[in-house]
């Protein structure tokens, strides 16, 4: 059986009012749990607590980003050396905490980043896992 075919779009509304874009599953960088997340239509969402994306570059990337050098800009008063090219990302990591690591707040180990495809991203269309 084919589960493509479910091209289906119900349109859901929650107890909030909101109506529902999609449901996907982010895992905690801290604990390592699942988190349920609830994307909605007006583009917030809950579940969890999202921070950002860290782009992961291959070595030969950032060697040619350095290679290209840097050049000096003005922050307020300060001369800072800015890279030239950024390195291109392959891929990006999402850091997500699930509301007890939040709230918690104890941060013992680094957080382990999850690697995900770029086509699984918050803001892409084409989530699977949900
Ligand atoms: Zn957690």
């Amino acid at each position: 059986m084919s589960k493509k075919s479910s091209k289906v779009k119900k349109r859901k509304l929650e107890v909030s009012g909101k109506e529902i874009k999609k449901r996907i599953v982010r895992m905690c960088s801290i604990c390592g749990k699942d988190i349920k997340v609830i994307v909605y239509k007006d583009k917030t969402y809950r579940g969890g607590y999202y921070f950002f994306n860290i782009p992961l570059s291959t070595k030969k990337e950032q060697d040619k980003a350095r290679r290209a050098g840097t050049r000096t800009e003005m922050m307020g008063d300060r001369e800072v050396q800015v890279m030239r090219r950024d390195p291109k990302p392959y891929a990006y990591v999402e850091y997500w905490e699930c509301s007890p690591c939040f709230r918690g707040g104890k941060v013992n180990d680094p957080p382990k980043p999850v690697l995900i495809d770029k086509k699984n991203m918050v803001k892409g269309d084409k989530i699977k896992r949900t």
